[in-house]
């Protein structure tokens, strides 16, 4: 199984991601967290990283596209993986369709999260709290919601177009949001 996990900031992604990849046995690729733990441990990639990040903005596609290609090139990644945050820009799709297409296989599902966007805003809010993450104040909030809604957006339509578009509900119970995400991924599987 190779997926991409997408939705707008706030919708559940990284928590899903967890989920849905245990449930086929593939590890969860998250770009976020691989840029946090970059920060966190101050490397060179993380220095640059958290210049964007801490405003909002998408952290340059070279960089990003160059740490999901070393990513994949690992091991665990050889049978299947979910992008969780991977691809955000249009430029970003084709380097990954470039990356799948060298190992011989192709993406099987994308799966879109929605959520309504004021949840979206107290979701985040509420995790600010929590995690006191550095991108969780509300301009910056406000700030990813619009990036996405320009350079992310897009995206659902070629993945549509290709066919290999899932939407789902991502409002409600955790447990709720997962058995869907699981109904519609096996119904892809059997197909
Ligand atoms: P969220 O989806 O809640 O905004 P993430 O943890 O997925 O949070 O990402 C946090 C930040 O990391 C983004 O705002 C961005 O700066 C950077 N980032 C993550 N993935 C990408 C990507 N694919 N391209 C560029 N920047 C990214």
């Amino acid at each position: 199984m190779r997926m991409i996990l997408m939705g707008p900031p706030g919708a559940g992604k990284g928590t899903q991601a967890k989920f849905v990849a245990d449930h086929f046995g593939i590890p969860a690729i998250s770009t976020g967290d691989i840029f946090r733990f970059n920060v966190s441990e101050g490397t060179p990639l993380g220095v640059e990283a958290k210049k964007y990040m801490d405003a909002g903005e998408y952290v340059p596609d070279e960089v990003t596209n160059l740490m999901v290609r070393n990513r994949i090139d690992e091991d665990d990644a050889k049978p299947g993986f979910l992008l969780d945050g991977y691809p955000r820009t249009l430029a970003q799709v084709e380097e990954l369709d470039g990356m799948v297409k060298f190992t011989g296989h192709e993406l099987d599902a994308v799966v879109v999260l929605t959520a309504d966007a004021d949840e979206l805003v107290a979701r985040l809010l509420q995790r600010a709290q929590v995690e006191g993450r550095a991108d969780d104040t509300e301009d910056v909030i406000r700030r990813r919601q619009e990036v996405y809604a320009e350079q992310t957006e897009p995206l659902i339509e070629v993945y549509r177009d290709r066919g290999l578009l899932v939407e789902i509900d991502g409002m409600g119970d955790v447990d709720d949001v997962t058995g869907r995400i699981f109904a519609a991924l096996d119904a892809v599987r059997q197909s």
